[in-house]
């Protein structure tokens, strides 16, 4: 098994080989979060029994402004997980070029068997529990896998209830109509388009590609929608039950609705059912892991048959396996430039809460295709300077900003 937090250490590793200027004293400071907290969340179930839940947040680094990040509902979410996740989350907000830090947070829990009033308990507890270190200026979450606008608005409401906090600026991602901003819902998937338009000439990419898609959640699900309403072929998408493939294209509402009345992507009309493991070997232009950690390895590497990945989900490529692709010349757009959209419009929502002020979708798309070409430009030039992979320009970029304003 991988251990994310151990390849994120490697990752680091690489960056500091690579520009020796970062210096060993930064860097181990770098491999070490601020803060690293584990909770204890007793829920009383609808049964009558207390069941006590684990749960997490890892603070990670602060030098570019308050903690950022997202937390996660799983059954496998673990410290090392989240611990990773927070270190990666450092160099996204690095890269985007916000005055953010880095955090993450999680539940270990398998959300699906809860009901919704035992669903609400645990989030509310998991505010209440972390309310002295969370808040504008310190630390603030926002939803990742399985949490939702919903859930960072009950713990929104709890964190304000407690603390008397009333900008509502401690936690993004909330619904619209409870203080979210326009367009966050979809700017995991269009941030990652927008990264891809800026890059895709340079990555010798035809203008209408083929696309394979891993994960069907809210970035999977947006991003296929976005890159079929900007003329390019998806051939195939999967979720955590398999996947399904059809060289002439899906039709991503159809596909949608399909889901919803059958519970799984199975058996859609004229597409041939396939394996996670088939999707990520399929010959394609564009394959974009937007699911989980450590999807493509040492094991299945050799067997990618796309032109380039596009990293949607966070940590999908493991070392080993980022050391096969280049040398294959397939190129990996990182996830800390790829998924960096969301966090991005995040602190849009964070921005627009402190100052009491609401931007039209127009506005916060403008923006974040702004941000976006800003950080891919960087990035490409900064991995030519180098002569290195995207994620080795994209860490570059990261830590040499992070390091400038370190102890500043
Ligand atoms: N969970 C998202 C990520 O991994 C978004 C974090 C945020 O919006 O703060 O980037």
């Amino acid at each position: 098994m991988h251990n994310p937090f151990e390849n994120a250490m490697t990752q680091l590793e690489k960056a500091a080989q690579i520009n020796k200027n970062l210096g060993a004293e930064f860097i181990a400071e770098m491999r070490v979060p601020d803060r690293d907290i584990r909770i204890s969340i007793p829920v009383r179930m609808d049964n009558g029994a207390l069941k006590i839940f684990e749960g997490y947040r890892v603070q990670y680094n602060n030098t570019l402004g308050p903690y950022k990040g997202g937390i996660r509902y799983h059954s496998e979410t673990d410290i090392n997980e989240v611990k990773a996740l927070a270190f990666w989350m450092t160099l996204k907000c690095s890269v985007a070029g916000l005055p953010m830090g880095g955090g993450k947070g999680g539940i270990t829990v398998e959300p699906r068997n809860l009901s919704k009033g035992e669903l609400e308990r645990l989030s509310r507890g998991w505010a209440q529990k972390l309310a002295d270190v969370l808040g504008p200026q310190k630390d603030v979450p926002a939803p990742d896998v399985n949490t939702t606008p919903e859930i960072m608005t009950w713990m929104n409401d709890e964190f304000m209830k407690i603390t008397g906090e009333k900008t509502g600026a401690s936690f993004t991602g909330k619904p619209v109509d409870k203080g979210g901003s326009e367009g966050r819902d979809s700017a995991t998937g269009l941030g990652g388009y927008y990264v891809f338009e800026t890059l895709r000439e340079k990555l010798r990419l035809p203008e209408k590609c083929n696309v394979a898609i891993q994960g069907f959640g809210n970035v999977g699900s947006h991003a296929a929608e976005i890159f079929v309403q900007n003329g390019h072929t998806v051939i195939a998408i999967s979720d955590s039950k398999g996947g399904i493939y059809d060289a002439d294209g899906l039709d991503i509402t159809k596909l949608s609705e399909h889901k919803k009345t059958t519970g799984s992507l199975a058996n859609f009309p004229k597409s041939e059912n396939i394996s996670n493991e088939k999707l990520l070997e399929l010959e394609c232009d564009v394959l974009i892991p937007a699911a989980f950690e450590n999807q493509i390895t040492e094991a299945n590497a050799e067997n990618v048959k796309a032109r380039v990945v596009l990293e949607l989900a966070n940590g999908p490529t493991t070392p080993e396996a980022d050391e096969i692709l280049f040398k294959k010349d397939i190129p990996v757009v990182p996830d800390i430039l790829a998924n960096s959209g969301g966090v991005t419009v995040s602190y849009f929502e964070w921005d627009q809460n402190l100052k009491g002020e609401h931007w039209s979708e127009a506005e916060v798309f403008e923006k974040l295709k702004g941000h976006l070409e800003n950080a891919s430009e960087k990035i490409l030039a900064k991995s030519l300077e180098y002569n290195t992979s995207l994620r080795m320009g994209a860490f570059l970029v990261a830590l040499e900003r992070i390091k400038e304003n370190m102890h500043a």
